[in-house]
């Protein structure tokens, strides 16, 4: 006899993880398939940097949403999650980017989100690897950063404590009309299939426009006390929205450790992961601009991942109109890790047909039809 669950949830990544562990929260029987392992995909090679948007006012709602869960599970972590609450400060390297400073600080502040304009003095008593000359910035203390790959790990686990099913190591071949087929050749059925495949995710559900957008990181030796904030340039705004060409920005991040993430890089049609030094020597150049006390530094790893992009610049959370059991997960480009609590609650919400907290209209897949007809 076919093996049947409430949800089959594709994918283990931080996406995935979070759907199983409030799926099964709510009473649902869940299976998890991955092809290769919890927390692996682009939750692997993410920054985790929990962070507030406000690129549009979705954006801003899901992020918050988002950010607030991450706050209310803070007490449950495990160590290995790594959760700081260490703040971003957005660098403003000249005028023209304290008027973003102000006009993030006015955003912010009339939705509730606390923040503090830093002038050129502060901002220097409060990162002083900074180099000289800076404008100011803006401390938005209430952002975050973890682990990404252990935060999935932990999700995971508390799903198979409340009963999910996990079975890693098998890639899905298809999904749909309420059956999941593996390509060992097995099928079992779900009343509900979750695509959170990331990247990937249009391979099983043919017709979701995803793009990959590439972002290589690198990870520093220890050097406890160099940095105290996540650290964006302002210009990192430009970088994420550039569309046509590849990008890089400052993005540096205090791990616990002492080490140092920095990031970061966007690049289109880059499908092939290996490390790019062209790119990689940008974006280096560019936070040595910024911080020219890296430039002194060893490095220990370099690595790649890929972003999983949609035209609109929002996530697809929500049915798939081409099937009735199947929902989409996918699309959260560079906010995933930030993203994922608040996708698996509306998500949960729209299926069990409660009152979602934030409007979730602007993430359903059928907006992916309007999106074509005004292109
Ligand atoms: C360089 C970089 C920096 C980033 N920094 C941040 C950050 O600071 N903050 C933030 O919020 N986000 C960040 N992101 C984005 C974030 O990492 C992603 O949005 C998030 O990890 C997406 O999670 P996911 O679960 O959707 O996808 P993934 O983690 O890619 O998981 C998808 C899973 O599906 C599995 N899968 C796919 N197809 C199949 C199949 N057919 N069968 C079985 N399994 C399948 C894969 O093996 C994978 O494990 C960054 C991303 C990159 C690349």
């Amino acid at each position: 006899m076919t093996e049947a669950f409430d949800a089959a949830i594709i994918g283990a990544g931080i996406v995935g993880a979070a759907c199983a562990d409030e799926f099964a929260r709510r009473g649902m029987r869940v299976v998890v398939v991955d092809r290769e392992f919890a927390g692996s995909g682009a939750t692997a090679a993410g920054m985790g940097h929990i962070v507030v948007m406000d690129d549009s006012e979705a954006q801003f709602a899901l992020t918050r949403y988002s950010q607030q869960l991450w706050q209310s599970l803070r007490a449950e972590l495990p160590d290995e999650v790594e959760y700081e609450s260490c703040g971003t400060i957005w660098v403003a390297a000249d005028e023209e980017e304290m008027a973003e400073v102000r006009r993030k600080h006015e955003y912010y502040g009339a939705r509730g989100v606390p923040t503090e304009i830093l002038d050129s003095r502060r901002l220097k008593q409060l990162e002083p690897k900074l180099r000289d000359g800076m404008a100011g910035g803006l401390l938005v203390p209430e952002d975050a950063v973890l682990y990404p790959p252990c935060a999935a790990q932990f999700l995971i686990e508390r799903a198979q404590s409340r009963g999910a099913k996990l079975r890693i190591g098998v890639s899905v071949s298809n999904i749909g009309e309420e059956s999941v087929r593996l390509s060992d050749g097995s099928e079992f059925a779900a009343k509900i299939i979750v695509n959170a495949g990331g990247a990937d995710a249009a391979l099983l559900s043919p017709g979701i426009e995803i793009m990959k957008r590439k972002g290589h990181l690198v990870i520093t030796d220890r050097y406890p006390g160099f940095l105290g904030h996540q650290l964006v340039e302002l210009g990192y705004l430009k970088s994420a929205h550039t569309v046509s060409s590849d990008s890089v920005a400052f993005n540096v991040q205090p791990r616990r450790t002492g080490q140092i993430l920095i990031g970061s890089s966007r690049q289109y049609g880059a499908e092939h992961g290996e490390v790019d030094h062209g790119i990689l020597t940008r974006m280096l150049e560019r936070a040595r601009e910024y911080m020219p006390g890296l430039g002194r530094m060893s490095a220990l790893r370099t690595w790649t991942g890929f972003r999983a992009a949609t035209p609109g610049k929002l996530p697809l959370i929500g049915p798939w109109p081409a099937d009735q059991s199947v929902f989409l997960a996918t699309g959260h480009e560079g906010l995933g890790i930030t993203t994922s609590l608040a996708t698996a609650r509306i998500l949960a919400d729209q299926i069990e047909g409660v009152q979602p907290e934030i409007p979730i209209e602007p993430y359903l897949p059928a907006r992916t039809a309007k999106e074509h007809a005004h292109a």
